[in-house]
């Protein structure tokens, strides 16, 4: 649900994502919120109670766009802010095992806070700063959710190595040219030798620095 439907257009015509969508693995739907107007405006937004800056979107058309699709879509409806629920690989992965999501994008000040109550929403961010919609956050988490699909990511084993996965990072990885501005790739990946390219991949993770405070607890 947003303002801007046209958004998301261009990112998931691409890639992994574009593919899944493009094979009916994943389905993804944008609703214009000012379909859900009832004035000759369309007018999504409204003057905040109290004064101050901005405007604050109005809740009626939220509340009646997710009723209307919630006929269609019986998955948990996300509104995206700033303060919510941080978003995490765990999180990602447990929004991925249902049967789909409903997400509000926010604009403006923000949405009138009844709509929560209303729909008895579920609030997530994608960290600790403010972005001026909730168009991009959403796709943020759209793309973490719809890789975890089973059959959106061609390779299983690409995310069962990916960062945050379990408890260890990525590793560092390497193509071709063997040799870039002096630089060579560490011998021990040209051996053959799997166990010991295993075991190197475990200890280059392990000491790779990690800036994530959940891996850091760990
Ligand atoms: N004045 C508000 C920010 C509004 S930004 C405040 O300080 O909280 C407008 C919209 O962008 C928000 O309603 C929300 O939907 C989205 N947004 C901004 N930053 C976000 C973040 N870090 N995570 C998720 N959504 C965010």
């Amino acid at each position: 649900m947003t303002i801007f439907p046209g958004i998301f257009d261009s990112v998931f015509q691409q890639g992994v994502i574009g593919r899944a969508i493009e094979r009916g693995i994943v389905q993804l739907q944008t609703h214009d919120l000012r379909d859900f107007t009832h004035d000759r405006h369309r007018q999504v937004d409204d003057m905040p109670f109290g004064g101050g800056p901005g405007m604050v979107m109005k809740p009626e058309p939220v509340v009646e766009a997710v009723e209307a699709i919630r006929r269609e879509n019986s998955g948990p409806v996300v509104l995206m802010e700033p303060w919510g629920e941080p978003l995490s690989q765990e999180l990602a992965t447990e929004l991925s095992t249902g049967t789909g999501l409903i997400i509000v994008c926010g604009r403006y000040e923000g949405i009138d806070d009844r709509v929560r109550a209303s729909l008895r929403a579920r609030e997530i961010s994608i960290g600790d700063y403010v972005v001026s919609g909730g168009e991009i956050p959403a796709m943020v988490v759209i793309d973490a959710v719809a890789r975890l699909v089973p059959g959106v990511v061609g390779d299983p084993g690409s995310l069962a190595q990916d960062t945050f996965a379990d408890e260890m990072t990525g590793w560092p990885q390497f193509t071709r040219p063997a040799e870039f501005r002096g630089m060579t790739v560490p011998d021990v990946l040209l051996s053959g030798d799997h166990a010991r390219i295993k075991q190197w991949r475990r200890q280059q993770a392990a000491q790779r620095r990690v800036h994530s405070k959940e891996l850091k607890k760990t």
